[in-house]
């Protein structure tokens, strides 16, 4: 297929299938070499139902996982996605894995809803966010740069292909819900990235520390 083919088929929908992993050249936004990696690379389940809502959405929300704890390979990574979906499409009983992608300490992308999925992440922004899980437990820790980077790549990519609104605004999990996620290090880090954006100020100023928290971490 030509180049301009596949920039056609990348406008025409679901661009994640459009760079399949291994591919030279599979980058998903100018300037990063990340590459987003399809449900089918990962072996996800089917979702039970799909219910899209309309881009550009204007919001993107980062969590951590929490558990399952940072993996380094793609095996363990994979691995990590379909213990996550296990837990929300099984035990919770969810549609699908809540999340719209996963970044892995492998550095890869892992496109769980995907763009204009509805999520099951948070509350109230599931059908206007783009819900992104860096896999491990961030509170203490720093995700590697490859990590931090194949986020700002995912994000990047998404609004040039416009499913995210060019004016989004950059969240953590605990500004939009009563939670630790994505973990205190890692949403300090955040908070220094473009378009990120403040509320709740009072709530998060009021929470109790996260150590004592038992509400669900992801
Ligand atoms: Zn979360």
């Amino acid at each position: 297929m030509t180049a301009l083919g596949l920039l056609l088929l990348s406008m025409m929908g679901y661009s994640q299938h459009m760079q399949p992993a291994g591919t030279e050249g599979g980058a998903v936004a100018s300037g990063g070499r990340s590459q987003l990696l399809s449900r089918a690379d990962w072996g996800a389940r089917m979702a039970k139902q799909v219910d899209y809502f309309k881009g550009p959405a204007p919001y993107v929300i980062i969590h951590h996982s929490y558990i399952p704890a940072a993996c380094e390979s793609t095996p363990d990574c994979k691995r990590s996605m379909r213990s996550m979906q296990d837990f929300h499409q099984v035990d919770r009983g969810w549609n699908d894995i809540g999340y719209s992608f996963g970044i892995g300490g492998d550095g890869m992308i892992y496109t769980g809803r995907g763009f204009n999925v509805v999520g099951a992440h948070a509350p109230k922004y599931n059908d206007k966010s783009v819900g992104i899980v860096l896999i491990g437990d961030w509170q203490i820790e720093l995700p590697p740069p490859c990590m931090l980077q194949a986020a700002k790549d995912l994000i990047t990519f998404g609004v040039s292909q416009g499913y995210i609104d060019p004016a989004y605004k950059l969240l953590g999990h605990r500004q939009v819900r009563d939670t630790e996620c994505p973990g205190g290090r890692l949403f300090q880090e955040i908070s220094t990235w473009p378009h990120f954006t403040q509320v709740n100020t009072t709530d998060i100023a009021a929470a109790p520390p996260a150590a004592k928290k038992i509400e669900p971490k992801h």
